[in-house]
């Protein structure tokens, strides 16, 4: 039997809905949510996902300030203004658009985002909050991964969880939040021996790798939740998964479609947390 499609889009929509009156009930206190949002150079998939991000705040009513900088700007120049943002009272929330050109390094312009405006939270405080259970922000694609688990009822607690994939962004701190649910949680990565067999253990097992497909039909344990983060383009150009979709959908009991899944839910929760930094500010 086929799977159920676990559709992010729907949910993502129903959170836009909800937060849209939120912003309004904010406004009216005098609270009004702004995220600025920095891009630099000309990746195309970049300039696509900020466009993305800034219709979803007008969508809500939050307020977006765009920072295109020139792929030449100095790593420097870059923190100059994440300084500036950080000290403006009208900025809510900070998002900067990864990757990043070569010559800056990723991590020193992360560490010198303000803890209370870091939209994606990736500073290593807002990591550490989430760490220990305390977080003031949510990561934003691994807790659009647990909303997806939550709507649709799929219990947490007691199942073997595995993660595949263990990067800052994704990785990690899906597999925190899935233990901070009671989950049973197994991380691979690139050096993890026979996949297959780790794969093939999971109740809930969640694809980050960036590979095409690299899960296939054979991992999924029968009547698996499974969830796929991947968005891979495959030299005939077209938009695939890291789970083989049409195989496993017929093992698995739910599923998430590379579109309409897992992405609509990461800029969710980036809105929520704009909105959470709007009211922490204050
Ligand atoms: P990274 O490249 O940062 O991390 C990939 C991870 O996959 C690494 O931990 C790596 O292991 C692991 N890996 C690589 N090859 C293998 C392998 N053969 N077997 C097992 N593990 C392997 O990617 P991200 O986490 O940033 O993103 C992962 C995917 O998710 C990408 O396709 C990205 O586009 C997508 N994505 C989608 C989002 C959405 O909203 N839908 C949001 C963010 C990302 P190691 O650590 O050993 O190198």
């Amino acid at each position: 039997m086929a799977a159920k499609v676990l559709d992010g889009k729907a949910l993502a929509q129903k959170i836009k809905d909800g937060l849209k009156k939120e912003v309004e009930e904010l406004k009216i206190k005098g609270i009004k949510p702004c995220l600025a949002v920095i891009i630099v150079g000309n990746d195309p998939a970049s300039r696509i996902y900020v466009n993305f991000k800034k219709n979803d705040c007008a969508e809500v009513g939050i307020e977006s300030v765009e920072h295109a900088l020139p792929e030449e700007t100095t790593e420097q120049e870059l923190i100059s203004l994440i300084q500036q943002l950080n000290k403006d009272p009208g900025i809510s929330a900070i998002l900067v658009q990864l990757p990043l050109p070569k010559h800056i390094n990723e991590d020193r312009v992360i560490f010198s985002i303000d803890p209370s405006k870091d939209a994606d939270c990736f500073h290593p405080v807002n990591v550490g909050k989430l760490m220990i259970g305390k977080p003031d922000f949510m990561p934003c694609t691994p807790a659009g991964v647990i909303e997806l688990l939550d709507e649709n009822n799929i219990a947490v607690s007691g199942k073997e969880c595995v993660v595949v994939g263990r990067s800052n962004i994704v990785g990690k701190p899906q597999a925190i939040l899935l233990l901070a649910k009671n989950g049973t949680v197994t991380v691979c990565h690139s050096k993890t021996n026979n996949l297959e067999e780790v794969c093939k253990r999971a109740d809930i097992l969640v694809a980050a790798v960036g590979r095409p497909e690299i899960i296939k039909g054979s991992f999924i344990k029968p009547g698996a939740v499974v969830i796929d983060v991947g968005v891979n383009r495959t030299e005939d150009n077209k938009l695939v998964g890291d789970v083989e979709f049409s195989a496993a959908s017929e093992i698995a009991s739910c599923i998430t479609k590379v579109t309409g899944g897992v992405g609509p839910m990461t800029r969710a929760v980036l809105l929520k947390n704009t909105v959470k930094a709007a009211k922490m500010q204050g």
